[in-house]
């Protein structure tokens, strides 16, 4: 099973890019489980059609320990396999704790297999923000997922996120299995965007594993609280999707990020900003 998670700044696209992506790879016919790992727990409701998921928390704090794997994990489309590990009461508690917690609680209801009780080809974890609480690195740093992408745009805090993050994942790969796959450009329409992040890419070390458009598409999908592909399989932005997951199911590419110093950085964002 690979093990997969998605990092990047709050509303760059992640649990949208996750999803889609997901859906990409049932249709080729993976076996793949999504585990929320945001106290908004949003992460699964266009696979899920917009059903409201109770999460791990939520049911841990209801129920007590006593929790059955399907109170917990819904099916979605096309068999992929749907979690929110949810969050802690507002102002209460760690969030990043909650994560540990439901993780946990997969591992010990044997969560990683399909119901007929198959071996998964993945896990997803959509993880928010970038790193800079130990809780939110936990799935990097215990190794729970092995193979990061970053969702990032040529917006400035997207790519200072990016870096940041590259930053946590090459302090726990120093001491474990963490690896950078790739760089997914999720397209904000800045200039010489594609140029920029592909070359962003090479100077951390990694890969554009692909430049996503922006499309109206998403959120026409997304108000129909489904997936791009589920909604209307025959349009470009279904494809992007579709090329994005044959990428990240084709990928050897794992390493060791080089994050930039911020004077870099900077002058990478002056270069391709000043070009025309
Ligand atoms: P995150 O999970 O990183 O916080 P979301 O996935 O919730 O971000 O995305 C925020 C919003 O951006 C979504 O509501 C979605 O409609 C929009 N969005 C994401 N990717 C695209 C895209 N490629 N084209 C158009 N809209 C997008
Ligand atoms: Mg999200």
């Amino acid at each position: 099973m690979r093990k997969v998670a998605i990092y990047g700044k709050g509303g760059i696209g992640k649990s949208t890019t996750t999803q889609n992506t997901v859906a990409g790879l049932v249709e080729m016919g993976k076996k793949v489980m999504v585990v929320g790992c945001d106290p908004k727990a949003d992460s699964t409701r266009l696979l899920l059609g917009g059903l409201a998921q109770r999460s791990v928390l939520d049911t841990l704090r209801e129920e007590g320990e006593d929790v059955e794997l399907e109170d917990i994990r819904a099916n979605g489309y096309c068999s992929s396999l749907c979690v929110e590990s949810g969050g802690p009461e507002p102002g209460v508690g760690c969030a990043g704790r909650g994560i540990i917690t439901s993780i946990n609680m997969l591992e010990q209801l044997d969560a990683y297999k399909t119901p007929a009780g198959e071996d998964l080809d993945y896990v997803f974890y959509d993880v928010l923000g970038d790193v800079v609480c130990g809780g939110f690195a936990m799935p990097i740093r215990e190794g729970k997922a092995e193979e990061i992408y970053i969702v990032c745009s040529g917006e400035m805090m997207a790519m200072y996120a990016a870096n940041n993050i590259s930053k946590g994942i090459l302090k726990f790969a120093e001491t474990g299995v963490v690896r950078l796959g790739g760089l997914i450009c999720n397209s904000r329409k800045v200039d010489n965007e594609r140029e920029m992040i592909e070359n962003f890419a090479k100077k951390l070390g990694t890969q554009m594993i692909h430049f996503v458009p922006r499309d109206n598409d998403v959120q026409r999908a997304e108000i129909n609280r489904k997936t791009v592909i589920e909604w209307n399989a025959q349009c470009q932005q279904a494809d992007e999707y579709r090329a994005l997951a044959k990428a990240i199911d084709g990928n050897d590419m794992f390493v060791v990020p080089k994050p930039l110093k911020i004077e870099e950085l900077e002058k990478l964002l002056m270069d391709y900003g000043l070009m025309n």
